[in-house]
């Protein structure tokens, strides 16, 4: 998508490929980086939208024996892995001192040498694999408003989200569903929009202050927090999921 005309009645998005298609309404699904949020409300880089972490990257590798979700945090960043079956993880690694820019491989390994042989070996292992290390920079976006006339943001592009607790996909999954369900039902646009934003608003605030509280306490001096995690760590993770379990 090129730009965007926000008609009251009929917006247009004019294509890369210069054509032009209009609708009685956007979705903007179009993630963090938003090109319709920026058309919408111009702030791809202002207030709404914040770089966590740079150095940040995500990756597949052989399961090094792990049976749940276990992280490894350190003083220069964090090493993730989380068992996809017992042959495989999902890891997610990230230089998290302050205004790390070095997005190097050798940065990358570094980082694992402070952690214990199994994690060291699979971060090797993903490094190892064709294509198998992917940039992820972690980013938020935080929004007053997710639409305006016949445009409505929904996922990444409204509310991305730090994935602490790894909700960022459910949550754009939930916008989908009831924003069909609210434009299904035939209200007029305005309202069903205006509807879509009071049922969402609670459920993405309750995900972003759990984040926001965990990433806090993952800030602690590394004493502190490998002291109180144990404790606050598996009471966070019940407040946190409770609600969620509610369906949308
Ligand atoms: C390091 C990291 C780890 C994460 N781990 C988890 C996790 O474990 N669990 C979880 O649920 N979430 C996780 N997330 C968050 C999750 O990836 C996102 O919340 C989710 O992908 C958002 O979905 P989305 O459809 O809104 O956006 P996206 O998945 O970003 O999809 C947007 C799509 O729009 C396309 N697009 C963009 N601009 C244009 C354009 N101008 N024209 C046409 N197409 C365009 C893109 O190519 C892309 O396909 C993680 C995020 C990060 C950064």
């Amino acid at each position: 998508m090129r730009s965007l005309a926000l008609h009251a009645a009929r917006p247009k998005v004019l294509l890369a490929d210069g054509s032009a298609l209009t609708a009685s309404l956007i979705v903007g699904a179009d993630g963090v980086r938003s090109t319709i949020r920026q058309e919408l409300f111009g702030t791809v880089a202002g207030r709404g939208h914040a770089m966590l972490a740079d150095a940040s990257w995500r990756f597949m590798a052989p399961n090094p024996g792990l049976d749940c979700w276990t992280v490894w945090a350190g003083a220069d960043g964090m090493v993730l892995l989380m068992p996809v079956d017992e042959h495989e993880v999902y890891g997610w690694a990230a230089i998290t001192r302050p205004r790390a820019k070095n997005l190097s491989r050798a940065s990358l390994i570094e980082l694992a040498k402070q952690f214990p042989d199994r994690v060291r070996e699979a971060v090797a292992q993903g490094m190892a694999r064709p294509g198998g290390l992917y940039h992820s920079p972690l980013e938020e976006v935080r929004l007053d408003r997710w639409h305006d006339k016949r445009v409505v943001l929904i996922g990444d592009a409204a509310h991305a989200t730090a994935p602490v607790w790894a909700e960022g996909a459910a949550l754009g999954m939930e916008d989908a569903i009831v924003l069909g369900r609210l434009l299904a039902e035939g209200a007029d646009m305005p309202s069903a929009l205006a509807a879509f934003e009071a049922q969402r608003r609670s459920r993405v605030g309750h995900v972003q202050a759990q984040t926001d509280a965990m990433s806090r306490a993952a800030k602690l001096p590394s004493g502190l927090r490998n002291l109180l995690l144990p404790f606050v760590g598996p009471k966070k993770y019940r407040q946190t999921y409770g609600p969620l379990m509610q369906p949308v």
